[in-house]
């Protein structure tokens, strides 16, 4: 069986992780944090001492790391430990220009590299549901499949290297806008006398209806499971969304793309994370209407 090498076991490359070993992949972890490492080492994972080690012998590389810093710094690492002929599959939401430079000086020592970004948040990555939105050749995503599936339901080919990210960034920043939208009308309700379950019952029955409201509601207590009822803990990031709208405003800087709803969610999450809410999940946005 191929070996894998699994970087970054954080909120999402855990439970991805997870689902590699549970469905019987020969995976090898390695993360900066010796208690996410102990957890897959729990389910069967193999625990290597650095990144290097991982990817040592590994014939597919799987990333998921914070930003694209990490993960230029994690190929620069890795890159004379790696054989030609590996796949590597960074899953971290990045710029799409680094993919695309990422992806040719790999090549230069017969490496591949798919941009493979996901959505579905962490619940998503626990119950092996997200989707993945890949940029790179067809045929390395063939070869990507099993694994794809293993922890994903939704697998798209966006087209050639870069454009995963660039699918990821278009739907991250619709995200944001959605979750400041959608948080700003249950405020609005609830200031108007309204019971913030019954608005969200009646708004996702109604033409407001969104993925915010109704997998991810914002208002602590309406949704049992989500990060807004423990307290915004786990989840995803304030400080990372940030990430993403800005990745969406150069973007759209660069191709001469008008996003004004885009820079106005970034703004507000700009002033969210300035106001200390930076490792907070990003629902945590409800609280500036509050
Ligand atoms: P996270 O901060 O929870 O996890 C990142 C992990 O990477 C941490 O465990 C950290 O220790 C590890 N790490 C950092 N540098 C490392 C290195 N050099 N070597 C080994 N490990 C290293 O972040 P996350 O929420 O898991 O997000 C990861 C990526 O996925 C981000 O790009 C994010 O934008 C994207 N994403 C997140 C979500 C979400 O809901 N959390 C959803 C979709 C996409």
């Amino acid at each position: 069986m191929e070996k894998i090498a699994f970087i970054g076991l954080g909120n999402m490359g855990g439970p991805m992780a997870a689902n590699l070993v549970r469905k019987g992949f020969d995976v090898t972890v390695y993360d900066l944090s010796a208690s996410a490492m102990d957890t897959l080492a729990t389910l069967g994972a193999k625990v290597a001492t650095s990144a290097e080690d991982a990817a040592a012998g590994a014939g597919i590389v799987l990333s998921m790391l914070p930003a694209a810093r990490h993960v230029e710094s994690l190929y620069r690492d890795i890159l004379p430990r790696m054989k030609a002929g590996t796949l590597a599959i960074d899953c971290s939401t990045i710029d799409a220009a680094t993919t695309c430079r990422l992806a040719q000086d790999l090549s230069q020592h017969g490496i591949a590299l798919l941009d493979a970004p996901v959505s579905g948040g962490t619940a998503g990555a626990a119950a092996g549901t997200l989707t993945f939105m890949v940029g790179g050749a067809a045929h390395d995503l063939e070869r990507a499949q099993p694994l794809l599936q293993a922890m994903g339901q939704a697998v798209f080919h966006a087209g050639e290297n870069g454009a995963g990210q660039s699918a990821k960034i278009c739907n991250n920043m619709l995200l944001g806008i959605l979750m400041a939208g959608t948080a700003e009308a249950l405020a609005l309700g609830v200031k108007n006398g309204l019971d913030p379950a019954v608005l969200s019952h009646i708004m996702s029955k109604s033409s407001g209806r969104n993925w915010a409201l109704e997998v991810y509601n914002p208002w602590p207590g309406v949704m049992a499971n989500s990060p807004a009822s423990r307290g915004y803990s786990g989840g995803f990031m304030t400080s990372l969304m940030l990430k993403d709208l800005g990745l969406a405003r150069d973007s759209a800087h660069a191709s001469h793309a008008d996003t004004p709803l885009g820079a106005l969610a970034y703004t507000l999450f700009e002033k969210h994370v300035a106001a200390g809410h930076g490792a907070e999940d990003f629902s945590s946005i409800q609280q500036r209407y509050c």
